[in-house]
């Protein structure tokens, strides 16, 4: 896609700290990174949520964040890493090229994760019900 940040980054047209590349994905250090070592892995295929990525291209990409944990964690040496995907604007996604952040943590680094709230089993069975109908 043309004017697509990442696309841009695969085509070499802007520079990014390139950690790992192969023939359908890339992995490039996140210009404004929540801890050292805040690595995205896209696909070289443009897609814009996880929902459109076909299933091939899911494999290459989860392939490759499995391949850059064990050099991620050796490099930094963080407490445990998380990886994500914000999947539309609505869930925070900025950039409409479907990505996995592989963000290390750090003992007190202040970064929260999502905090649950108890929920009923009664809720829980409407909700799953609800989704497994639409399977
Ligand atoms: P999102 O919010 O879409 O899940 O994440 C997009 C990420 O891309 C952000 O963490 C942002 O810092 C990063 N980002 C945006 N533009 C660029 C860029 O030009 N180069 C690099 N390396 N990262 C970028
Ligand atoms: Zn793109």
């Amino acid at each position: 896609m043309t004017d697509c940040i990442f696309c841009k980054i695969i085509k070499k047209e802007i520079p990014a700290s390139v950690v790992y590349e192969d023939k359908n994905t890339l992995a490039f250090l996140d210009i404004n990174p929540v801890n050292p070592g805040h690595t995205l892995v896209i696909s070289k295929k443009h897609f814009e949520t996880l929902e459109e990525a076909t299933e091939d291209s899911l494999v290459d990409i989860i392939k490759t964040v499995k391949k850059l944990i064990k050099p991620i964690d050796k490099a930094l040496n963080p407490v445990g890493i998380n990886i994500a995907l914000s999947n539309k604007p609505g869930a925070g996604q900025v950039v409409p090229h479907m990505h996995f952040h592989i963000m290390p943590r750090f003992k007190g680094d202040g970064h929260e994760l999502f905090e649950g709230k108890k929920a009923s089993p009664e809720t829980l069975k409407q909700v799953a019900d609800k989704i497994k109908s639409l399977l």
